[in-house]
């Protein structure tokens, strides 16, 4: 199996590309989302939800608890390193679970459930039992319903996996980061191999269909070949279905306990983008798909099928087989795709959880989706699930002539095309296997709502 060719990413390359610009998880992006949205509009918008019965629905549930802060996180946590703030979590997610219940009617039935967080094993297995009754009591699993979970090796123990195995969980998703001793004291996560491995034989043995890892690159004291000697051991002694090797995001003016990595070497720009250009050469040598962005899959898993099949798609968990017209969030900072809006609720957990006592619907901002918005957030998809856009898919689609439509676009996208990055065919675009590694830079000139630059820098940077 062939690697990459490394020769195709020049210093010169990178210099061009690597800018800030959104991880297009949603369209628009969440710094669109308004306080302008607030219940009225998201209970017409899980209105608009009840009506489609026949569709298939999503769950995000939020746990935002973790007992120590990792220093380069970038989720939405609460550190509480002593137990107890749980147990009123818990009541609030029920009270959040019958509002949303009673809004959707008859709208049930789920085709995926996904806890994340924060860390969702920092609940007790039997606050995990409790957790997923509260759910399907409410939102029933379908048949093959795909339930997934994010868990922390350090803090699962063999009995959450025995409980979340007998609860039907069939996909966990195991962070890594690195397993470098050097990095892992310095991003203040010690977490020995012997530890993950035996989470992964736990977990294969209880029958989970799927297990996934994530990496991270782009920390202090990260080489190159560091890097590839972790991939190869995660590959050779986890043998992961799935991994997710993000791009460590520096953003200390939105996380700034980030600060405290500051003075030490920290990979940045052509560096750093080596170090994910050395990952991804191991992963395609051992026979992984690049699915895209940064995910890996291996052949036989589902994803990696559906490369070829076009049947790829994305959602704020990042890439799956199992598309579901709308995603209900749950829980504190969530965040729901849900008739046609986005909605993301409180980010401050005493409100949410007072929110939902008053029997109000948590919501802090969203936004409504125009039509323009349904266009260009098609596209952008399209881009990074399967690689391509054929125009007359846009036409039948949308009636919308793209080659007028998007002449911005296309004009943008002619000096990356001379790079090699995308063919720009009378039919339509396709994306190259060096323009794999640019996707967010794709699918930037079709995005309108780019917000001009100003003080406060709003993404992280591309590369
Ligand atoms: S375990 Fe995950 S969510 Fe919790 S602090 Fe570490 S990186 Fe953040």
């Amino acid at each position: 199996m062939s690697g990459i060719d490394l020769r195709a990413f020049t210093p010169e390359l990178l210099e061009r590309y690597d800018r800030p610009g959104p991880r297009y998880t949603s369209y628009p992006t969440a710094p669109h989302f308004t306080p302008e949205f607030g219940e009225a509009a998201y209970r017409e918008a899980l209105a608009r939800a009840a009506r489609r019965t026949d569709e298939p629905l999503s769950l995000y549930v939020h746990v935002p608890f973790c007992e120590h802060r990792c220093t380069y996180c970038g989720c939405n946590v609460v550190i509480a390193p002593h137990r107890g703030p749980e147990e009123a979590y818990l009541n609030a997610v029920e009270a959040e679970l019958d509002l949303l219940a009673e809004a959707l009617g008859d709208r049930r039935t789920l085709n995926q459930l996904h806890w994340g967080g924060g860390t969702p094993t920092y609940l007790t297995p039997s606050q995990c039992r409790r957790l997923h009754r509260a759910i399907v009591s409410r939102f029933p699993l379908a048949p093959g319903a795909e339930a997934a979970i994010e868990v922390d090796p350090c803090v699962t123990s063999p009995e959450h996996v025995e409980a979340l195995a007998a609860l039907g969980f069939n996909r966990i998703s195991l962070g890594l980061q690195d397993l470098d001793p050097r990095v892992q004291e310095a991003v203040e996560r010690v977490q020995p191999m012997a530890l993950t491995r035996g989470l992964v034989t736990s977990a294969r043995r209880l029958g989970f269909a799927s297990v996934n890892v994530d990496l991270i690159y782009g920390l202090p004291y990260q080489t190159e070949a560091g890097f590839r000697e972790t991939v190869r051991r995660v590959i050779g002694e986890l043998e992961p279905d799935r991994v997710a090797c993000f791009s460590y995001a520096h953003v200390p003016w939105i996380k700034p306990h980030q600060r405290r990595l500051e003075g030490m070497p920290m990979p940045r720009g052509f560096g750093k983008f080596r170090i994910f250009l050395a990952a991804a050469d191991e992963f395609l040598r051992a026979g992984y798909r690049f699915v895209g962005f940064d995910h890996f899959a291996r052949p036989g898993d589902p994803l990696a099928e559906a490369l070829d099949s076009g049947g790829i798609h994305r959602n704020f968990m990042g890439y799956t087989v199992m598309p579901a017209t709308d995603q209900i969030g749950v829980g504190v900072t969530a965040i729901g795709d849900v008739g046609g809006a986005y909605a993301a609720n409180l980010r401050n957990l005493a409100r949410y959880e007072r929110a939902v006592a008053e029997g109000r619907l948590p919501v802090e901002r969203g936004i409504v989706r125009t039509e323009e918005d349904e266009l260009r957030g098609a596209v952008i998809r399209r881009i990074i699930c399967t690689l391509r856009v054929e125009w007359d898919w846009v036409r039948e689609r949308f009636g919308v002539e793209p080659l007028e439509r998007f002449a911005g676009a296309l004009e943008a996208l002619e000096p990356m095309a001379a790079d090699g990055l995308v063919e720009i065919r009378p039919a339509g675009l396709a994306v190259t296997p060096t323009g794999r590694f640019f996707l967010r830079n794709l699918c930037m000139p079709f995005d309108a709502r780019l917000a001009p630059p100003g003080d406060r820098p709003l993404y992280s940077r591309t590369v």
